[in-house]
């Protein structure tokens, strides 16, 4: 399979007419190798537009819905940014070719351990995971510029809220168990602004601040 040619096609046709001009994106997708965070079984399908399963019940989102999730963050390059919902480390990879430090947490121990070492293999000295609750955010690291939740979740989590930097913003898929929209929270001069951007469909955001099964 000449997976080069199907990323370039990926970015060409599922991504570019949809929108995702931030170069900085672009650039991160035709690199980061998907194929390679899927079992080999799944690999010719990885740069399918739709989302693909990664195990434990969990899914690898949608090419798009990643892209679009990036580039909602406006990233920079030099932030530190907490992820919730590492799953395969995918959309934790794209984070980590743009922003300066990605901390990811992950509920189940066996994706959160396949996806820290598939990050290591390729190289990525820039991530940290752990396995727990990650609506209760990551304390340690905190304040962060930029939070992506990649989990449904009935509210906007208060622990992540607190642990947003004055000036930073969230994007997280809010709503019901079968579908959310997806909202970009901005935290200005202490005070809350939300947007829907859109619909989207994403597995339940599982914890003492999401859901509880
Ligand atoms: N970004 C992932 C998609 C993961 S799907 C990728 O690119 O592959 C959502 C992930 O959120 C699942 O792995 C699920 O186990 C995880 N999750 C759900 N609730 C969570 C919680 N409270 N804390 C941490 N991870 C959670």
């Amino acid at each position: 399979m000449d997976y080069k040619s199907l990323r370039e096609h990926m970015v060409e046709r599922q991504l570019m007419p949809r929108n995702i001009t931030d170069d900085k994106v672009l650039t991160a997708f035709r690199k980061v190798e998907r194929h390679n965070f899927v079992t080999e079984k799944l690999r010719d399908a990885a740069y399918g537009d739709h989302p693909l399963p990664v195990g434990d019940g969990q899914t690898i989102s949608q090419p798009y819905m990643v892209a679009l999730m990036t580039q909602a963050l406006a990233l920079v390059g030099n932030e530190n940014v907490l992820e919730i919902g590492t799953g395969s480390g995918y959309q934790t990879a794209i984070l980590a070719e743009i922003a300066k430090n990605v901390y990811s947490v992950e509920r189940f121990e066996s994706l959160a351990n396949t996806a820290r070492s598939t990050l290591q293999c390729f190289g990525y000295n820039n991530v940290e995971i752990r396995i727990g609750d990650g609506t209760l955010g990551w304390e340690e690291h905190a304040p962060y510029d930029r939070i992506i939740v990649t989990a449904g979740s009935p509210r906007v989590p208060l622990s992540l809220v607190t642990q947003l930097k004055d000036g930073g913003r969230m994007i997280i898929p809010v709503g019901g168990h079968s579908s959310q929209a997806l909202t970009s929270v901005e935290k200005r001069n202490g005070r809350i602004v939300s947007k829907d951007l859109c619909g989207c469909v994403f597995v339940p955001l599982i914890g003492k601040e999401g859901w509880d099964s």
